[in-house]
C-alpha cells in the first residue's frame, strides 16, 4: 500500500533521513522505533507532503506522492495526526471534529456517520464535545486528534507519538483503541518511543537511529532483538 524508497531528507546540509526504505501492507499496524531526533518525524512529513525529500520515491496504492501537495495527499487518503495534536484550542471539541472532515465537507451524511463512530470510540468526546478543546486534558486532546484524522476517513493513518506525555492508564486505554482502529479496516504507521506497548499492538517494525532503519523485522522478532530490548525495552 505505501512504498517508500531510498528516501533521503535534508535540512540545510543535515542528512535527517538517509536512504530508508519502508513498505506497509494494507491492513498492517506498523511502527517506527527510535529515540528523540532518530528521524520518525520527518519520515512521516516526507509522506504526508510537509516535508520534501532530497532524494527516494514515495508511492501509495498506484499514485506517485512525490510533488503532492498535504491536502492532495489527504484525498489520497493518508492522514497524518501530528505529534503536538494541531487543535484548534478555542474551538469546541465537535468544531475540531467538524474540521478534520474538510476533505468530505459535501457528504454530509458521511460526515455525521463519521462523526458518530469517533463518539462511539470515545465516548469522552461525546461527554465533552460542546467544550473548548484546549479545556481537555492531554490524554483527551490525543484523543480528539486522533478522532479528527478519522474524520477525514483515512486508508493509511500516520500517528506521531500518540502516547506521549500520557499517564500509564491513559497510555494502555490509548492503544487499545488504536488497535481497534485498524482492526476496523484502516492501515497504521505509528512512531513511538514507548516499544514494548507499540510492538504489542503491531505487525511489523523498523528502528531508527540517526535518520536510518537498522533494524527491521515483525513485533515477535523485535521484541526478541537484542539491541531493541536494551536500547528500547530496558530489558
Ligand atoms: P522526535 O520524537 O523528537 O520528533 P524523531 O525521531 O521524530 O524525534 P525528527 O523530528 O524527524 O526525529 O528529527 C530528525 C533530525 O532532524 C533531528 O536531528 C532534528 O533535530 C532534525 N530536524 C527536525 N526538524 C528540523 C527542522 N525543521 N530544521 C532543522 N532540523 C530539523
Amino acid at each position: 500500500m505505501l512504498d517508500m524508497k531510498k528516501v533521503s531528507v535534508t535540512y540545510g546540509s543535515y542528512n535527517a533521513v538517509e536512504d530508508v526504505n519502508i513498505n506497509v501492507g494494507q491492513g498492517e499496524l506498523v511502527v517506527l522505533l527510535g529515540s528523540n531526533g532518530a528521524g520518525k518525524s520527518t519520515t512521516f512529513n516526507a509522506i504526508s507532503g510537509l516535508k520534501k525529500p532530497s532524494t527516494g520515491t514515495i508511492r501509495f496504492e498506484d499514485v506517485s506522492l512525490d510533488g503532492l501537495s498535504p491536502d492532495r495527499i489527504v484525498k489520497a487518503g493518508v492522514v497524518q495526526c501530528a505529534e503536538d495534536r494541531k487543535l484548534f484550542p478555542q474551538m469546541s471539541v465537535h468544531e475540531n471534529l467538524i474540521m478534520g472532515a474538510y476533505v468530505h465537507r459535501r457528504k454530509r451524511k458521511q460526515v455525521k456517520q463519521s462523526i458518530e463512530h469517533v463518539y462511539e470510540l470515545f465516548s469522552i468526546l461525546h461527554e465533552k464535545k460542546d467544550n473548548a478543546a484546549g479545556s481537555l486534558s492531554g490524554g483527551q486532546q490525543q484523543m480528539l486528534a486522533i478522532g479528527r484524522a478519522l474524520m477525514a476517513k483515512p486508508k493509511l493513518m500516520l500517528l506521531d507519538e500518540p502516547s506521549i506525555g500520557l499517564a500509564p492508564l491513559i497510555v494502555e486505554q490509548m492503544f487499545d483503541v488504536i488497535q481497534k482502529i485498524n482492526k476496523e479496516g484502516t492501515t497504521v504507521l505509528l512512531a513511538e518511543q514507548n516499544a514494548y506497548a507499540a510492538l504489542r499492538i503491531a505487525d511489523r517494525g523498523y528502528v531508527f537511529e540517526n535518520g536510518s532503519v537498522v533494524v527491521q523485522g515483525s513485533a515477535e522478532e523485535l521484541l526478541e532483538n537484542d539491541t531493541v530490548r536494551k536500547a528500547y525495552i530496558g530489558a
